[in-house]
């Protein structure tokens, strides 16, 4: 679907880039811009801008940036012309529908389509004399009417053509099924539905949209659980289960639980903030996206071994954004839905109790690392403070540090003094290493040998560093980029990607088009996007544009007189003499 200009410049008037990152980033001024921790990355001090005047966001610390619709389509997944109907609604605008929808975002609308169809086609199942064992189940684990009703719970008959059947009837192809992962295709090539005998729960996204399944089987088949394969409106490492409810809820803090059951028997009980993985262990994304809605986190895993694993690598995955993170335990090896149940009316009650006491993640490892140790016998309680000093180590906040020294030396009858040098020695390992890190990510950006959108930067930096400059500037100075468009031929661009951005600038500017971060938006992919705002946030505007862009011009002529070691060794003596001969005249 082509957006008419027109309608993108009213957007562009109506929509203001701080108060649109703001409602996701809490923004505070610094200088010319505005600064905030990245939602792109985990940071705990703020590497994150947005600049106001010229319409567009860098981090520092990842490199995402872009203009504002490259910043929707980022944070929500989206792609160019759905974030443009997002943005629109927020400015009381209507994007005008005479174009043709681009297949993409039809085939998205269509796959969400089928999910609702398909998600209440299984609740009323439930209610059909062959979905009767599925609603047993169901009541059987507590759950009431309302709560059944709440979470948009179903059931998939067993007889496999069912769901496809019934889709076929509403008027979708067997290709939208096949894409929305509701039918898998036989090896004769019909389709037959993907689940079968299961309970089933919709998930749904933030915006409400019914975007996958997940199946639970009642008898001892495996799978256990079955969930849709990711698809074009789903992404498993990107969605929680139940997020759509817990954001309302959260006032700071979410839970995070194993399964679904737990999690609907937690709403249930009353802690509408629990959410869930969706049959994968936690991704950075999740951890991102946990952090959009709250402060802290509680983790609430299966009291099992497993569930123990689990915890500990959720814990390395949610430490990075800064979360307080707490641990809840469940006594007995029970999981979070069986404790709850078998507590009857005090379900509820006991679970808070559990909840406020349930300690932070350093007073969790600290524990589990000790039952491996017999504390009684010298060398095992050396090893074991060995290892502790290392996880103390890893704290930033030195009086939380201060707080474990002390409890643990007390505790364990040793010198605070010498306890506390065993975590500074680590501590200094940790900064050493962190900083050789640092330096060699430094070293690879400036040589561009890993730059991976403009890959030939690194053969000629000087030459693309111009071209950078003379890009940006043109962005920032639409009049002395209207003057270069007749003089300036694409060919003086040495590297193919920054060749590419500035003929897609001077094709605009051609067509008496604005140039602006969100003008050209639509011509780029994010990635992309997030170049072109390095290159205006690693380049302040200039006093005197045209005399600039001069100067980088004449870099970039040089440039191209000199021999590149792979054009020296195919070129003929004659080419070099030629170059040569050049050089010459210009050092005189
Ligand atoms: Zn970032």
């Amino acid at each position: 679907m082509t957006i008419p200009d027109e309608f993108i410049q009213e957007l562009k008037a109506r929509t203001d880039i701080a108060d649109v990152v703001g409602s996701y980033v809490t923004l505070k001024r610094s200088g010319r811009s505005m600064m905030g921790l990245c939602p792109f990355h985990n940071e705990k001090s703020p590497s994150f801008s947005v600049s106001r005047e010229n319409g567009f966001f860098y981090c520092f610390g990842c490199g995402a940036g872009g203009d504002v619709i490259t910043f929707i389509r980022k944070i929500e997944n989206l792609d160019y012309v759905e974030a443009i109907k997002l943005l629109a609604g927020r400015a009381g605008m209507t994007v005008p529908e005479n174009g043709r929808d681009d297949g993409m975002g039809k085939l998205k609308a269509r796959i969400c389509e089928a999910n609702r169809e398909a998600a209440r086609f299984y609740h009323k199942q439930l209610y059909s004399p062959q979905g009767r064992q599925a609603l047993e189940y169901l009541r059987g684990r507590g759950l009431t009417e309302k709560t059944i009703i709440h979470f948009g719970l179903g059931y998939s008959p067993s007889e496999r053509f069912e769901l496809v059947n019934y889709l076929k009837g509403k008027g979708f192809s067997q290709e939208e099924l096949f894409a929305a992962n509701l039918a898998n295709q036989s090896k004769r090539g019909y389709a037959f539905d993907r689940f079968s005998d299961r309970v089933m729960f919709p998930i749904i996204d933030l915006r409400g949209n019914v975007i996958a399944f997940g199946g639970r089987i009642m008898s001892d088949i495996k799978p256990k659980y079955l969930n849709t394969s990711d698809t074009p409106v789903f992404n498993k490492s990107r969605n929680l289960f139940a997020m759509q409810f817990a954001k309302n809820k959260a006032n700071g803090q979410l839970i995070l639980a194993e399964g679904y059951m737990d999690v609907i028997a937690l709403h249930q009980a009353g802690f509408e903030n629990a959410v869930a993985t969706l049959g994968t262990a936690l991704t950075n994304e999740q951890a991102m996206l946990i952090k959009r809605y709250c402060d802290e986190i509680v983790i609430c895993y299966d009291a099992d071994e497993a569930g123990q694993k689990a915890t500990q690598r959720a814990i390395d995955i949610l430490r990075p954004t800064g979360l307080n993170i707490r641990v809840l335990t469940v006594p007995n090896g029970k999981d979070p839905d069986e404790f709850i149940r078998s507590h009857g009316n005090q379900g509820s009650a006991r679970f808070r109790m559990l909840l406020d006491k349930s300690g932070n993640d350093i007073e969790y490892r600290l524990a589990k690392l000790r039952t491996g140790y017999n504390l009684n016998i010298s060398a095992q309680k050396v090893e074991f403070l060995t290892k502790a000093a290392s996880l103390i180590a890893g704290i930033e906040n030195p009086v939380e540090q201060d707080v474990y020294i002390t409890s643990l030396s007390g505790e364990l009858d040793v010198r605070k003094d010498a306890f506390s040098r065993l975590v500074e020695k680590d501590s200094g390992k940790r900064n050493r290493q962190m900083k050789k890190e640092q330096q060699k990510k430094i070293y690879g950006d400036l040589s561009a040998v890993n730059d991976r959108l403009n890959t030939e930067k690194h053969l000629n930096l000087r030459a693309a560093n111009a071209e950078e400059a003379l890009l940006s500037l043109m962005i920032l100075n639409p009049d002395t980029a209207l003057r270069l468009k007749d003089s300036l031929e694409p060919e003086v661009f040495m590297t193919r990607f920054d060749r590419n951005i500035y003929e897609v600038l001077r094709k605009r500017l051609m067509e008496g088009q604005e140039i602006s971060m969100s003008d050209i938006s639509g011509s780029f992919s994010t990635d992309e996007m997030s170049r072109i705002a390095r290159m205006l946030a690693s380049h302040p505007r200039e006093n005197d544009p045209d005399a600039a862009a001069e100067e980088y011009i004449s870099v970039l002529r040089e440039e191209a007189q000199r021999l590149t070691p792979e054009q020296a060794a195919s070129a003929d003596n004659d080419t070099i003499m030629e170059q040569l001969r050049k050089l010459k005249d210009k050092k005189r």
